[in-house]
This record gives C-alpha cells, sequence and structure tokens, in this order.
C-alpha cells in the first residue's frame, strides 16, 4: 500500500482543517480526474506583491506538499496576517498513483504558456497579472544528492539563505552540475533563455518570472532521503523566504 503521503483526500482533509483554524477558507481551484483541487488567499493578500507558494505539480514528490501543509499547521494563527496565495497540490492524480505527470502522461510544468490545460488554466486565471515579491515552488529530484535550488530574480539573491536554512535538515548539494546546469553548492541562477522553453514548454516558475515576479524559486529535495528530513528542508525553506519577503 503507497505511503498515506499519497493520500489526496486526507491531504485535503488536513488542509481543510489548517484553513478552518487561520481564520479563512479554502476555495475550490477547479476539479481533475474527479477530484476537486483547492486554493487559499489569505486575506492579506493585495492585489499586487505578496508571497506564491505551491507543491504537488509532480505527483511523485510528496515531501513537497507534506513539507508545505506542515509549514502551514504550523504557522496557521498567523497564516491570515501573511500575504499569501497557495496552491497546496496542483496534480492529484499523479500524487495517488506517484506518478509526474496527469493521467494524460502531461507533464503540468510544462504547460504555463497557454491555457490549454485545465488546471494550468485555473491557475493562470486566479493570478492574473499579479506581480509577486517572491514565489516558491516546491519540488523533489530522485537524483538528487543534496537541497537545490534554481533562482530567477530582479532583485538581491536570496537562494543561498534558503538553501543555508534548509542544511539544517538535509545537506546542499555538491555536485557541480544539476540537470546539465552549473550549481555552486546547490545554487543554480540559469539565464532565462526562450529558446529551450519555446522548445520544452513554460514551467510554472518561468511563468511567473515573465509575470514579472520579483524572485521565483524551484526548490528541491533529494526524494531517497527520509521523509521526515524532506519535509523538514521544505518547511525550513517556505520559513526563510516568508521572513525575507514580511
Ligand atoms: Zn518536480
Amino acid at each position: 500500500m503507497a505511503h498515506r503521503c499519497h493520500d489526496y483526500r486526507h491531504l485535503s482533509a488536513r488542509w481543510r482543517a489548517v484553513a478552518r483554524e487561520s481564520g479563512f477558507a479554502s476555495r475550490t481551484l477547479c476539479e481533475a480526474s474527479g477530484m476537486k483541487l483547492s486554493y487559499l488567499r489569505s486575506p492579506a493578500l493585495a492585489d499586487d506583491g505578496g508571497i506564491y507558494l505551491s507543491a504537488g505539480i509532480h505527483g511523485d514528490e510528496p515531501g513537497a506538499t507534506e513539507g508545505l501543509l506542515s509549514w502551514a499547521t504550523m504557522n496557521r494563527h498567523r497564516l491570515a496576517a501573511l500575504p499569501l496565495l497557495i496552491f497546496p497540490c496542483l496534480n492529484p492524480w499523479g500524487l495517488t498513483q506517484n506518478r509526474r505527470t496527469d493521467e494524460h502522461g502531461i507533464d503540468l510544468n510544462r504547460c504555463f504558456h497557454n491555457d490549454r490545460h485545465p488546471t494550468v488554466a485555473a491557475v493562470r486565471r486566479i493570478v492574473g497579472n499579479q506581480r509577486f515579491d517572491a514565489a516558491l515552488m516546491l519540488h523533489e529530484d530522485y537524483d538528487g544528492e543534496g537541497v537545490y535550488l534554481y533562482e530567477h530574480r530582479r532583485s538581491e539573491q536570496w537562494g543561498d539563505r534558503i538553501l543555508d536554512a534548509a542544511a539544517t535538515a538535509i545537506p546542499r548539494e555538491t555536485r557541480r552540475r544539476i540537470e546539465g546546469r552549473r550549481a555552486n553548492s546547490g545554487l543554480l541562477t540559469p539565464r532565462f533563455s526562450p529558446s529551450v522553453f519555446e522548445k520544452i514548454g513554460h514551467p510554472e516558475a518561468i511563468w511567473l518570472h515573465l509575470n514579472g515576479c520579483t524572485r521565483s524559486i524551484t526548490f528541491e529535495t533529494p526524494s531517497e532521503f527520509a521523509l521526515e528530513k524532506r519535509i523538514a528542508a521544505h518547511r525550513a525553506a517556505i520559513e526563510t523566504l516568508v521572513g525575507l519577503a514580511c
């Protein structure tokens, strides 16, 4: 039997409890594969700026969905006062099946350049033209040997501080190249290359970057490490980013 972290109903029920205790309701994003997707928009989020958090766009990365929930649970009494837009799980079918893609074999994280995918279209509609101060996309990598992140930014670099905080749970990556890109102790700051993304499709992070987000960060934990450590690393990454943004 799959680990409980792949139980989408269980995840949703715990998010509903967090929303209730934080004093604002979660809202319906859309339906996919017969499952309801939700998102949270805190009362403190204005029409511009704020923080975008998302997890579970790849279903085989449960450290990310559990990490985001764990952070929200620990901070439920101050969530309403923080300017947050939260997508707890963008690919519930994948989470249930422990698969990266949706049930049609589509990688949602290559679909943000248009409205063809219904889940992506719903996210794009809710975000509109909002230019976030910071966006954090939570992921995991089965080839990972430590924590690492990609940062696209229009202002000072936060990546090192986020990685140092996460390293209290899991050390920073030591590989010099990750996914074909140069890395410095887990910090990847690739230059945006339109031609690359024209070929593969836009990831969530690139769409947010092009939408005017000040810092768009994709954070990764190594999925072969113990789940509790991965959850702690995600929690530390979120806590640090929120602390820097607020
Ligand atoms: Zn991923």
